[in-house]
């Protein structure tokens, strides 16, 4: 079989977990699992966590539904709240938590008849603009909320950071002390339970950890910071984005390599050939002298990325034979290394991972 594949190493996902509660003690932690788990595969990430965690956060129901049918049990939070009226009795029917944010979601809410009483959680605009009832509104929708008999008690006011990941960037602070303000004009006796804290927040802002965090990325096991964190170091790489060398020529100096002719052979090159592309989640931005590790040796990509292929210079590689190891991100290579390279974000390179890439599951 061809070789390319993700190995996800579901123990090192524990481990991250169990980091990032110990971070914060005092609070619920949700594992956020939208996007198919970030590529990992959203079914078998949330089985593997489904003993240590109370609650999963994912975009949307269709998501949600998905870890219903292969029988996760514990609460999903829909991130995005919902889209039309009638996923409001599936929410209540099936446990998912409503994150709202405007008055035609809690106009919904207030007007639908439940069997079974509903968790809604109110979104807070504090800085991000982009989703969130604005402070001014804020009271209003969480007085129509309470006022609702099928609401859950104590609604959880919650908040999304913009710059969490900027340890240096006084925003945070800002957005932080906005939320406070607001649960405490609330009510300055009971403050309602608060959640705000991502990956960033929960490994680098300590005063952003509320009732319940909703960390994503460091789950899967790297930084979401770009300099080095003490915290986020200990984080293990789950997934391994892994193949083989297929094929391996001498190119005389002054030829050139791939798709537009873009590389050429400074010197009489070795080229490596490895079956791994764009098509398998590799991404095509990435130019030529992206890091490669080609059996521990660090190798630089060479000409344009290919749907199905990649090629390497591994001139001052020693020992590289067809069917040398050969690791395109994981526990060797930061997929942060990567994605910089490529001019985006370890996020976007883990979460696009297509599902043509077979992925294998590892776990003591
Ligand atoms: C995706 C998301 C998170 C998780 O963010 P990470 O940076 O991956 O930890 C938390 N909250 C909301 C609202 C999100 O959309």
């Amino acid at each position: 079989m061809r070789p390319s594949q993700a190995i996800i190493d579901l123990d090192a996902l524990r481990a991250n977990y169990r980091l990032a509660a110990s971070l914060a003690p005092q609070s619920q932690t949700m594992a956020v699992v939208k996007a198919n788990a970030y590529g990992h595969g959203a079914v078998a990430v949330a089985r593997a966590l489904e003993p240590l965690v109370p609650a999963f956060a994912v975009a949307c129901s269709e998501e949600a539904l998905d870890l219903r049918s292969a029988g996760i049990a514990k609460p999903i939070l829909l991130l995005e709240g919902f889209f039309s009226q009638d996923e409001i009795a599936l929410a209540a029917a099936n446990n998912f938590w409503l994150l709202v944010e405007n008055e035609h979601q809690v106009e919904a809410l207030a007007k639908t008849a439940l069997p079974t009483p509903l968790t809604a959680w109110l979104k807070i605009d504090t800085g991000m603009h982009r989703l969130g009832a604005p402070l001014s509104q804020g009271i209003r929708l969480y007085e129509q909320l309470r006022a609702c008999g099928h609401i859950r008690q104590p609604i959880v006011i919650a908040s999304h950071f913009a710059c969490a990941d900027e340890l240096d960037n006084d925003c945070t602070a800002r957005q932080i002390q906005r939320l406070k303000q607001f649960a405490h004009s609330i009510s300055s006796t009971t403050t309602p339970p608060l959640s705000m804290a991502n990956s960033p927040a929960l490994l680098g802002w300590p005063e952003s950890h509320g009732a319940w965090n909703r960390p994503g990325f460091m789950l899967y096991g790297s930084s979401p910071f770009a300099d080095a964190h003490p915290a986020a170091d200990q984080l293990q790489a789950v997934m391994s984005f892994q193949s083989q060398v297929i094929s391996v020529r001498t190119v005389p100096c002054g030829e050139t390599v791939g798709y537009g002719n873009t590389w050429r052979a400074t010197r009489d090159s070795i080229i490596a050939t490895v079956p791994v592309g764009y098509g398998d989640g590799y991404p095509r931005h990435a130019p030529s002298g992206t890091p490669v590790l080609v059996a521990g040796q660090m190798a630089m990509l060479a000409g344009r990325v290919s749907m199905d292929l990649i090629t390497l210079d591994v001139t001052n590689l020693s020992g590289i034979a067809i069917g040398s190891p050969v690791e395109l991100w994981g526990k060797n290579l930061p997929v942060n290394s990567v994605a910089a390279a490529a001019g985006t974000i370890g996020y976007e390179l883990l979460t696009r991972m297509p599902g043509r890439l077979r992925r294998i599951y590892r776990a003591e």
